[in-house]
Parts: structure tokens; sequence; C-alpha cells
């Protein structure tokens, strides 16, 4: 359920957006995801229809941009995208120690690609009559 609770929240961040600028409808979001967050696209996608029905925001599309993740190394500071042992899953990649692209050490820290955001929505500004 990862996915659905990302998708509420935003959905509930959209709708206070679309709702400061009198938007009537919501047709587009732009998101950005983290590679370490580990939400999968198609099932965000299918969550945000779901918990978007019977707002403004049904109907509309979730545009989604996949942020590399940053890894910090403590041995040699080594500071950049990560490179994931591709032969684990994600899901069980995190749990390992993820190994410095420069010096191949495994006191690394995750730093950037853990978060996801709106960067932007698209909506229909009612008129005011
Ligand atoms: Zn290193």
């Amino acid at each position: 359920m990862h996915e659905f609770s990302a998708a509420c929240s935003i959905v509930e961040t959209a709708l206070q957006a679309a709702r400061q600028h009198n938007a009537i409808k919501v047709t587009a979001v732009n998101i950005e995801v983290g590679e370490f967050t580990f939400l999968v696209p198609e099932q965000l996608e299918f969550n945000f229809e779901i918990a978007g029905k019977d707002t403004i925001l049904e109907g509309a599309q979730l545009n989604i941009s996949k942020v590399r993740g940053v890894l910090k190394c403590h041995d040699c500071g080594f500071e950049g995208v990560s490179e994931q042992d591709p032969s684990l899953p994600p899901q069980i990649a995190v749990f390992a120690p993820l190994k410095c692209p420069k010096c191949g050490g495994s006191s690394t820290e995750i730093v950037g690609g853990k978060e996801f955001f709106i960067t932007n929505i698209e909506a229909e500004i009612g008129s005011s009559e």
C-alpha cells in the first residue's frame, strides 16, 4: 500500500494548490519521484486515479519524472548518482549497502532520491461570473 499513501498525499497537495488558484478542474499533475522511494509508476498512476475519484482531480493525467538517487561515500568523499547492483531487486538492494562507484567502499549513505514531490499542476481556472 506504499503507492496508495503516496497517491493520497499527492492528491491532497494537488487539491490544496488547485483550491488556492480557484481551479475548477485539474487536467494534469506533474511529479518528480526519487529512485529510492521505490514507488512503481504504474501503481502510482493507478492509485492516483482511485484517490482522485469524485474530486476535481478525476481524470487528471499524472506525469511522473524519475529522479536518480544520490549516494555519498564516507570513505573517499564521493557524492553522485548511485549505481545499484542490477542483479538485486530494488526493494532488497536498499537494505544491502550500496557500493561506492569510485572506491568500492560500502560506508555509503543515501542523500538524495528518497522523496517525491509535485513540480506543478495544470488546471482550468473558473471564471468569476
Ligand atoms: Zn568511496
